[in-house]
């Protein structure tokens, strides 16, 4: 940090902690939990302001002709921010969770969509709670189909923390037995409608290895003693879930894991503190704590702590610690293989195929549902059996259309009240291989608004990825068809990385501190008492959504470092 910033380091006690945590997002909210419940005094440092449960949303009850333009965002704003603008949640009763273009700059070398919330909460006030766990053939596919680096653990090291976070943050879904999509601790799932269990079963006789199943998903459908005692209640199936739940029938940091945190007496939450870097200590040849600014009076301060837990966010994470330079580590915190901020990977999205289908006029659905069907990943799963590595998850849904038409006056108003056919569709979620060259690094020249180098972003796609979606094109199209559906249509969004929102890698796990940057507890090969437990962490991208693999890893290495701590070992 420049001298010309007047560092505040209080009094060295009172800004001594046992744990620090950098980010308060799903995450962050996790090492706080499990870290303060296990009796450290804890420091959440937090870049943006403070979102409170129940008192901070405040869009959650308005109806749609309480908001200036009925929910859309002024075309103004749109063209302003065009980054944001591009994710489908963006909109004038979520804006005020979401990262501004305008307001938090980065250079794309190669376009990328950077979405963020700087928020007490983060991105879990945000998030779609889709939660699948990952499979044994997740963790072992680097090693087996030879790209990446072997992850240093395996299916069965996660599966009882799975266990551990599922139970606390309620989750929907059904006993599927499917080896790709292990099951875990859940309460009662979401239905499927008449059409999906339709084609449901039409795909599952066609095709032996694929599965179409609900999505599992962090709502409470019948909550239990553990989610009434965090003071949250059963979903309401409003999917208004992006404004904040009053009912707290989602899983976000806000509603569950921060409160709980804060009732054992051991949190101190502090909003307002961009984490500019990591301090390292010659002497005792670790970290001795973070480097502060606060985002409203600019003033520079020093924390300090046993152990810190890095949760800012994938590529926030990668930015703190790329810009963590010491004598010990002058090319960015832990790195001296000089792999902090490589092979950064992500999901991709680009496809999706639609189609009509001849289902019964006669029958509707009722009320909404925050969740979707979906199709675990059946290629390349035993053996490499395609011209590209890895796979893809589908997302699937079926529907009625209708309630438009065309004029003014009565009979348009009539045809409106009118439902159409059934329509089908499914999304791709594929898996992208990590490389040396998708990478992040620091800006030389441009800084942000607290004097810190922005980030340069250099993710593309490559072959690999348009071969997986051309593949899942077919193959979905093929399925339809077999399914008897009609004017079956593909398309290609050819949307950048990051619109995916699962931004994976930079600091990875493995077994070699040559090839990696942290080892099986998500500790630094080179500095211990510095864990990384969000995206930055991820050696592969599975095809499944990340967040649970995200706060099982966090519970697990918090309990490590705690059980390390009173070892003396840290
Ligand atoms: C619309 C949308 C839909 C999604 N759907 C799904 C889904 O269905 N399933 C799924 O698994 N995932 C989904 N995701 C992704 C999911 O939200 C993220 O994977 C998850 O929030 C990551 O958790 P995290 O703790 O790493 O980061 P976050 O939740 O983003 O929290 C990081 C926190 O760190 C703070 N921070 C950043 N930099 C600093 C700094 N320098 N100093 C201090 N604090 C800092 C941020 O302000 C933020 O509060 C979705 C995301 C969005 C936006």
């Amino acid at each position: 940090m420049g001298d010309s910033l007047h560092i505040n380091s209080g009094g060295i006690a009172q800004h001594t902690f046992d744990a620090i945590v950098i980010g308060s997002g799903i995450s962050g909210g996790w090492a706080a939990k499990e870290l303060c419940e296990k009796g450290l005094k804890t420091l959440v440092l937090e870049r943006g302001k403070d979102v409170v449960h129940l008192k901070d949303y405040p869009t959650a009850t308005k109806d749609p002709w309480q908001f200036a333009h009925r929910g859309s965002m002024p075309a103004k704003v749109l063209e302003e921010n065009p980054v944001v603008a591009r994710c489908y949640a963006f909109g004038e009763a979520t804006d005020h969770f979401f990262v501004k273009d305008t307001e938090h700059p980065y250079v794309q070398e190669k376009p990328f969509d950077w979405i963020r919330g700087y928020q007490v909460g983060g991105k879990s006030l945000l998030w779609a709670r889709q939660t699948q766990r990952w499979s044994k053939y997740d963790f072992e596919g680097p090693a087996r189909d030879g790209f990446a680096t072997d992850w240093p653990i395996r299916y069965e090291d996660l599966a009882p923390w799975y266990s551990h976070v599922e139970r606390f943050a309620g989750i929907s879904g059904n006993f599927d037995k499917v080896e790709t999509l292990p099951d875990g601790e859940f309460l009662p799932a979401w239905e499927m409608n008449c059409v999906e269990k339709d084609i449901q079963q039409k795909i599952m006789s066609a095709y032996k290895d694929r599965y179409v199943v609900q999505g599992r998903c962090a709502h409470l459908t019948k909550p239990g003693k553990i989610h009434i005692d965090q003071g949250r209640n059963q979903c309401q199936a409003r999917s208004l879930c992006e404004r904040g739940c009053p009912f707290g029938g989602y899983f976000s940091s806000n509603a569950s894991t921060l409160p709980w945190a804060a009732k054992t007496g051991n949190l101190t939450l502090r909003p307002n503190s961009v984490v500019h870097s990591i301090i390292y200590d010659d002497k005792k040849g670790k970290a001795s704590g973070v480097r502060v600014i606060d985002s409203v009076t600019k003033q520079a301060t020093e924390y300090f702590a046993k152990i810190i837990f890095v949760n800012a966010a994938c590529l926030n994470s990668n930015l703190i610690l790329l810009n963590s330079t010491s004598s010990r580590f002058p090319n960015g915190f832990g790195n001296d293989n000089g792999l902090l901020g490589k092979y950064i990977a992500f999901h991709n999205y680009r496809g999706t195929v639609s189609a009509s289908y001849d289902g019964p006029l006669d029958k509707y659905y009722y009320g909404r549902r925050p969740t979707q069907p979906m199709m675990p990943n059946f290629r390349n799963v035993h053996k490499q059996e395609t011209d590209f590595l890895r796979g893809y998850m589908v997302f699937y849904g079926a529907g009625r259309g209708g309630g438009y038409a065309e004029g003014i006056g009565a009979a348009a108003k009539d045809a409106m009240t009118e439902l159409g056919g059934w329509f089908v569709s499914v999304m791709m979620q594929g898996e992208t291989i990590p490389k040396e060259t998708n990478h992040v690094r620091l800006s030389s020249d441009k800084k942000d608004a607290w004097g810190i180098s922005q980030l340069i972003t250099s993710v593309d796609y490559d072959d690999n990825d348009v071969k997986s979606m051309n593949d899942f094109l077919n193959v979905s199209s093929e399925m339809f068809a077999n399914a008897g559906c009609k004017d079956i249509k593909t398309h290609d969004s050819k949307q950048a990385p990051g619109l995916d929102i699962h931004e994976m890698g930079g600091v990875r796990m493995g077994k070699d501190p040559k090839t990696s940057m942290l080892n099986k507890w998500n500790q630094f090969h080179h500095c211990e008492n510095v864990f990384v437990t969000d995206g930055a962490c991820m050696t592969s991208t599975s095809t499944q959504n990340p967040s649970l693999t995200f706060m099982a890893l966090t519970a697990r290495a918090a309990n490590y470092a705690v059980e390390e701590l009173k070892k003396n070992n840290l």
